[in-house]
């Protein structure tokens, strides 16, 4: 396995934009990234296994099929990995991941499917499988040291439709939370409502107590201090007092701006009820900013893997 992942990150950057141009490279970069030098029956694990040859032509097979020798099973690449879901060509699958991994705003599902000449359906559930591998991993340790944590609020500035009571539907924001570290990590999410209960509940989630906690003077965050070993500092943006020292917010709020300007640039108004998968995709770009374009594609591809099992879409597409 070990050699197999390290091998797959050594020949990345030079073989993704290769797989995203034709079928065969794109089908060889996965077998490479699944299998390493040893490729092995997804039936019965045995190593004994050969890439099918089209009679005539003597070219690999024209659906690029294995077959094991031991147990006579025939498969592909795609058996028992996100691939399989969906009929979709393998070097679209290559491209939407090299897209969404190198794009700082991310790429829409309308790009896909110009780019790639494919259904916007089929655009729309490569973006899909893509955001939901970009997920926050709930296992991952909570956000430590000095934490700055800020609300705001994400969404089209007046309403859609006039004369609707403004209660409707795309008449107000959505408040957003973020938490984040100071050259670290961030954890964002949509929340109901700005009250103590809800941002302190947040807090409590992704913060690990021994941290030292920094929001502006927001009543919600009153008492933290209490609950959080490192302290809390609160900075006052209503006296001119941006910057006290080392207290301020500017890091979590430049990333809000970030998300703001990508969603308006990119997705236009994105909906209260799918904002979450686009903030996703916008907060795996800050987590993996250190890496480079191919170890952060490898990184979302394998986490597709990963989520594989969770993805459950309760009415078909979006
Ligand atoms: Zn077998």
């Amino acid at each position: 396995m070990e050699n197999g992942h390290n091998l797959s990150k050594s020949l990345v950057v030079e073989n993704i934009p290769l797989a995203c141009s034709n079928e065969l490279a794109a089908v060889e970069f996965l077998e490479k990234q699944r299998w390493g030098n040893t490729p092995a029956c997804v039936k019965c694990g045995s190593v004994d296994v050969y890439k099918m040859k089209d009679a005539k032509t003597g070219e690999r097979n024209r659906r690029y099929l294995w077959r094991c020798k031991d147990c006579k099973e025939q498969y592909t690449v795609r058996i028992g990995t996100v691939y399989e879901e969906s009929r979709i060509e393998l070097r679209h699958w290559c491209y939407a991941f090299w897209r969404a991994c190198t794009s700082k705003k991310g790429v829409s599902a309308l790009e896909l499917k110009r780019q790639c000449q494919i259904s916007y359906k089929s655009a729309l559930f490569l973006m899909n499988r893509i955001r939901f591998a970009m997920a926050p991993d709930p296992t991952s340790p909570k956000l430590s040291g000095d934490v700055e944590c800020d609300e705001t609020y994400i969404g089209p500035r007046r309403p859609r439709y006039k004369g609707t009571s403004k209660h409707g539907r795309g008449t107000s924001k959505t408040p957003v939370f973020v938490a984040v570290e100071r050259n670290g990590q961030l954890r964002r999410r949509v929340i109901a409502d700005v009250t103590a209960q809800t941002l302190k509940g947040a807090i409590r989630e992704e913060v690990d107590r021994r941290a030292r906690i920094i929001t502006d003077e927001h009543h919600s965050y009153n008492g933290l201090e209490k609950e959080f070993a490192g302290g809390h500092e609160t900075v006052s943006h209503g006296t001119y007092e941006f910057v006290r020292r080392d207290v301020h917010t500017n890091t979590a709020e430049s990333t809000h701006a970030l998300v703001k300007r990508g969603i308006v640039g990119i997705y236009h108004n994105v909906s209260r009820e799918y904002l979450h998968r686009y903030l996703w995709q916008f907060d795996f770009m800050w987590n993996t900013r250190k890496m480079n374009d191919g170890e952060r594609t490898v990184l979302a591809m394998k986490a597709a893997e990963g989520k594989r099992l969770m993805y459950k879409q309760p009415n078909g597409i979006q």
